[in-house]
């Protein structure tokens, strides 16, 4: 897991778990994501990367975060079997920005 991916997983748990935070807690994982943005140049491209992975894991358009994605369908043709059947394939559709889990 790249410190990045890290960063937002600790701002998650603070949220979800937050009985187990102080003011002392929260300063010290702001720190910790200072330090990780002073080391890595590529900070704003892993930190794009982990909230984009994120927003996935969580259902929302990983590309604008629009929270209601949309199934669409495609066929996939199994030629390997007798009478070449067709499975109907769905997959999460972003009708804001167009994006598609579809490869
Ligand atoms: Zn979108």
């Amino acid at each position: 897991m790249i410190p990045e991916e890290n960063i937002i997983e600790d701002i998650f748990d603070v949220r979800n778990n937050p009985e187990n935070y102080d003011n002392q807690d929260l300063l010290n994982i702001i720190s910790d994501m200072l330090d990780v943005a002073k080391r890595d140049k590529y900070f704003a491209n892993n930190l794009k990367t982990a909230i984009h992975n994120k927003r996935e894991e969580l259902g929302f358009c990983p590309a604008c975060g629009l929270d209601d994605l949309v199934p669409k369908y495609n066929y996939e043709t199994h030629t390997e079997l007798d009478g070449n059947p067709r499975e109907k394939m769905d997959y999460p559709y972003c009708p804001n920005c167009g994006w598609s889990s579809e490869e």
